[in-house]
């Protein structure tokens, strides 16, 4: 071998480079050395591929069936892998696949052909290492955008080859779970669902099942005899799933669950106070806006988008017409229920969510005509300007548009030209518009389900205004202050994890008159023992929501398409 020395200007140290005979070079490259010996090479330019021919080394090889070894070679057949490309070379492995005899007379296994475990699996048509690349551009981004960087890697291939590669992929050897959190999945919103079982000691997923069903979680819970604890929510199926698979399992009710459904009862109860809401925020706009009084509304731009006398008769048509529905689906969901029809099939019958059901369940009265109200938590950080804009006299929306959209605001026109609408009828009313700024200094108040987010999160985390807002609230009515002192001492129960406090809270709760919260606490009643669990041990299902927003990801990357299955090994098999 011939050595030549040379100095590379940027290191100070000198390389031997080496001039080997190509062949002895090109072995270096092959998957296994040890097994496979280049014989000769080809490099077709204008295809970019360079063929090496292989052969394998060994000379005598064993039976697959009574391990004999045996160097009887009858015949042997060409076989083509492809490998990792070099540069831009496609490269490929011209293999000659020997067949061997067996010499033991008793062995049923007459001929046979090698096996070469390390550079790829039988039938194959590529080496095990570019099958690893390959399955790890799958695994991560699916069939289609797989390929796709795969192309730009270098890597050719199809997006079926690779679904192919990710589905075959052998699933890893399943831990003893004791610790499992289960929850459902959304495949679409309201319609259908499956179920995801995560393991919350390393928080790895464990399983996805492709229905909500008792049946699925028992059979998967009697093959899985280690789980001891089993974390869910409140939902009475996931619960007869465990009992009849785990019998022996503690069931622990999630704590996120426990407080969304409290949340749920402080909302019903705040659909009946809308005077108390309203007279909350008009005390809290006081309180806020005290600087500023209202401003005279100019007049309405009269010019091509000017709203006809036709176009509010058909808003308020539609929204009629929107409120009947609601009152129709109000009180078909009642009647139904007061028959005994289980909310899945009240669902079904309907055509909408079971969350919606449930919602409807808990109003005692049918929903008033109002428009739900928009957030518009986009514009927020610009209201304050348009707001000083407005006072300045300026109350062209395009115009207020083209200014935040150079101020960084990156939303579309319809939400500041909302915004400046609610302007021009605060200010007809008599309004200051800097209420406007804030769903708590609103005429209207916040709406039911907006206040019972902010009455269930922490004071710490509440803003000033919110947290003004509630005081105000609380002043206006004795019930609701009984309301929220019961509520926040539910909440205590939960942060501090105080299962054994659970019971008399109940008592206390059922014998208050506050219906919606006297409701919670029977439901509470109802599955006493997995709730004190949950309220007692350490465990919850935080690991499980943040797999189930990874599964929405892989989801929405599928284009809606993927399987189950290809689902599963996504998620189980991160890269
Ligand atoms: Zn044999």
């Amino acid at each position: 071998m011939a050595r030549v020395a040379c100095r590379v200007p940027w290191l100070q140290e000198e390389i031997a480079f080496v001039l080997p005979p190509i062949l002895t070079f090109l072995a270096d490259f092959v998957p296994d050395r040890m097994t496979l010996s280049v014989q000769g090479w080809h490099l077709d330019e204008p295809a970019a591929r360079l063929t090496l021919q292989v052969t394998a080394t060994r000379t005598r090889v064993r039976c697959p069936l009574c391990h004999a070894l045996t160097r009887r070679v009858p015949s042997w057949y060409p076989r083509t892998l492809a490998d990792l490309p070099w540069g831009p070379y496609t490269v490929h492995l011209h293999l000659r696949v020997r067949k061997f005899f067996c010499d033991q007379p008793t062995c049923p296994c007459q001929i046979f052909t090698e096996r070469l475990p390390t550079v790829a699996v039988p039938w194959a048509r590529r080496t095990r290492r570019l099958a690893q690349r390959l399955r790890a551009c799958g695994l991560a981004l699916g069939g289609e955008m797989g390929a796709r960087l795969g192309h730009r890697l270098g890597l050719r291939t199809r997006p079926a080859t690779l679904l192919r590669l990710v589905q075959g992929t052998p699933t890893p050897a399943a831990s003893a779970p004791q610790a499992l959190g289960v929850d459902e999945w959304a495949w679409r919103r309201g319609q259908r669902y499956g179920t995801i079982l995560v393991n919350l000691e390393d928080h790895q997923v464990l399983d996805l099942l492709p229905e909500r069903s008792a049946d699925l979680v028992a059979h998967w819970l009697s093959q899985h005899p280690t789980v001891t604890v089993v974390c869910r929510d409140r939902s009475a199926l996931y619960a007869d799933g465990i009992r009849r698979g785990a019998p022996h399992a503690v069931e622990v009710v999630d704590r996120f669950h426990l407080v969304s459904n409290l949340r749920e009862a402080v909302e019903a109860f705040l659909h009946d106070q809308r005077p108390a809401l309203q007279t909350a925020a008009a005390c809290t706009a006081q309180a806020l806006t005290q600087v500023a009084g209202p401003v005279a509304a100019p007049p309405m731009y009269r010019g091509r988008h000017r709203c006809s006398q036709a176009w509010q008769q058909r808003q308020e048509a539609a929204q009629q017409h929107r409120h009947a529905a609601w009152v129709a689906t109000y009180e078909a969901i009642h009647t139904l229920r007061a028959q005994g029809t289980p909310v899945t099939t009240i669902a079904a019958q309907l055509g909408i969510s079971r969350p919606t059901v449930y919602a409807y369940l808990r109003r005692t009265r049918p929903p008033s005509p109002r428009s739900p109200q928009r957030s518009g938590q986009v514009l927020r950080p610009y209201m304050a300007y348009l707001i000083q804009r407005w006072r300045e006299g300026c109350t062209d929306s395009m115009q207020l548009w083209r200014e935040t959209r150079a101020l960084g605001y990156a939303h579309s026109a319809r939400t500041v030209s909302r915004f400046i609408t609610r302007l021009r009828q605060a200010s007809a009313a008599g309004w200051a518009p800097e209420t406007q700024a804030s769903p708590y200094t609103r005429p209207q108040g916040p709406s039911a389900r907006a206040g019972s987010f902010t009455w269930v999160r922490p004071e710490a985390k509440r803003a000033q205004d919110a947290q003004l807002y509630v005081d105000h609230l609380l002043q206006t009515d004795p019930a609701i202050a009984q309301a929220y002192t019961l509520s926040q001492a539910f909440l205590v129960l939960v942060r501090e994890r105080r299962g054994d406090a659970l019971a008399a809270w109940i008592t206390e709760a059922s014998a208050s008159g506050v219906e919606a919260l006297a409701r919670f606490a029977q439901g509470l009643q109802e599955d006493l023992t997995a709730i004190t669990a949950g309220l007692t041990l350490p465990w919850s299902n935080g690991p499980v929501e943040g797999h189930i927003n990874r599964l929405k990801l892989l989801k929405r990357q599928g284009y809606g398409r993927a399987g189950v299955g290809l689902l599963r090994q996504r998620l189980i098999q991160a890269v």
